[in-house]
C-alpha cells in the first residue's frame, strides 16, 4: 500500500479536503476523481498551483486503478443539500451515488482505509460498508467530528476561552437528532456551570450546533472547510497511528442493544482505522436521545434497501 490517498468527488467538499491535506503534508500523493473528469482536473491543478510555496505532493485527475492502492480514499461524492432541507431528503440519490463509487473501488482491488464525508453520513458510510468487503475498523464516517468542532468552537466564542481548552462532544447522527453531551464539557476540568455560572444556555448552545450547516448552507450554497479538515485530522491520525479519541460515525455491534446501524460514538483512531469504540457516561436524557437517534437512522435504512454484498 502506498502513501497515496484518493478522493472520490472533486466538488465543494472534495477540492476543499484536497488542499487541506495538501498544506499538512500528509501524504506525497493525492489522487482526484470525479464523474465530470474535466473537474477533478482543473481542481489537482489549481492546487498544484500552491505547491511551490507549501509542502509538496503530486496532485493528479486519476482512475479507480490510481485509489486501488491507496492507504485512505475519501468519500464526498454524494448529492448535495439545499438550504434548510435535511441531510436525510437525500438519502436515495446519494446512496446511488455512494452504492456506484464503493463497488468501482472495491472491484478495483482497494485494501485500505475508507472516510465517508457523503450525506446523511452515517447512511452513506453504511451504504459503502454494505457495498463493500472491508472490516469496519476500516469504513469510517466524518459523523459528529464536525458537529463537535462547531460545539467546542461556540463555548470558546462566548467564554473567550482557546476552543482547543474546551472538552465536549456530539454523538449519533450528524443531523437534526444529535446530541450534545452538554453533562460531557469541561474546561480545565470545570463544567460549564462551574466555570462561567449562568453564562452559557445549554439548550440554546446545542440548537445553535446542530443548526450551524444550515446557516452555512443558505449563506453560501454549501459547507466545506469544517468538513475538510474533520477529513484530514482523521487522515492524519491513521497516518501517524495517533490512536487519538475522534467521535466518528462507525457500526454499532451490539452497543445500547443496537446494531446492524452506524452512528457516532467516541472512537480510538490509528493506523488500523477505529480500534475501539468507547461508551461515554451519560445522563439519562442523554441516554435517551441517543436511542432516539439510533432508532432515526434505522427507519431511514429501511427506506434505502441497500443489498448487502458482504460475504460473512
Ligand atoms: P458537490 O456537488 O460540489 O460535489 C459532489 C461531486 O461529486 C461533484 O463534483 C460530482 O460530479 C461528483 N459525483 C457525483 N456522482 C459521482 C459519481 N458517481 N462518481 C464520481 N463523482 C461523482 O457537493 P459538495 O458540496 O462537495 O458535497 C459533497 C457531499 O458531501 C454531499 O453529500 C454533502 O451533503 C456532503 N457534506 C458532508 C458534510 C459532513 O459533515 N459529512 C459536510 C458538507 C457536505
Amino acid at each position: 500500500m502506498s502513501d497515496r490517498v484518493a478522493i472520490i468527488g472533486a466538488g465543494h467538499v472534495g477540492a476543499a479536503t484536497a488542499y487541506a491535506l495538501m498544506l499538512r503534508g500528509l501524504f506525497p500523493e493525492i489522487v482526484l476523481i470525479d464523474a465530470i473528469t474535466e473537474l477533478a482536473a482543473a481542481e489537482a491543478e489549481d492546487i498544484l498551483d500552491a505547491n511551490a510555496l507549501a509542502r509538496p505532493a503530486r496532485v493528479f485527475a486519476g482512475s479507480y486503478a490510481d485509489a486501488a492502492i491507496a492507504r485512505v480514499v475519501i468519500l464526498t461524492a454524494g448529492a448535495a443539500t439545499q438550504g434548510t432541507a435535511s441531510r436525510l431528503s437525500v438519502a436515495t440519490q446519494s446512496a446511488a451515488i455512494v452504492a456506484s463509487c464503493v463497488t468501482q473501488l472495491i472491484d478495483a482491488g482497494f485494501k485500505g482505509i475508507l472516510i465517508v464525508a457523503a450525506n446523511p453520513v452515517d447512511l452513506m458510510a453504511w451504504t459503502a460498508f454494505r457495498r463493500s468487503s472491508l472490516p469496519s475498523a476500516r469504513v469510517i464516517g466524518t459523523g459528529t467530528l464536525l458537529d463537535t468542532c462547531r460545539l467546542r468552537q461556540a463555548i470558546a466564542s462566548q467564554l473567550n476561552v482557546a476552543p482547543a481548552s474546551v472538552d465536549g462532544v456530539v454523538l449519533g447522527e450528524h443531523g437534526d437528532s444529535e446530541v450534545a453531551l452538554l453533562s460531557s464539557i469541561r474546561i480545565g476540568g470545570l463544567t460549564l456551570e462551574k466555570f462561567a455560572p449562568g453564562i452559557v444556555d445549554g439548550g440554546k448552545l446545542a440548537r445553535e450546533v446542530r443548526d450551524a450547516g444550515y446557516k452555512i448552507v443558505t449563506g453560501k450554497g454549501y459547507t466545506s472547510f469544517g468538513i475538510a479538515t474533520a477529513a484530514v485530522r482523521i487522515c492524519e491520525a491513521i497516518v501517524r497511528d495517533e490512536r487519538v479519541v475522534l467521535p466518528v460515525s462507525t457500526l454499532l455491534t451490539g452497543q445500547f442493544g443496537v446494531s446492524d446501524l452506524f452512528l457516532s460514538l467516541p472512537c480510538l483512531v490509528g493506523a488500523g482505522g477505529i480500534e475501539q469504540v468507547l461508551i461515554p457516561e451519560m445522563s439519562e436524557a442523554e441516554t435517551a436521545a441517543l436511542l432516539n437517534s439510533a432508532s432515526i437512522i434505522q427507519k431511514a435504512i429501511v427506506g434505502l434497501a441497500i443489498p448487502n454484498m458482504r460475504h460473512e
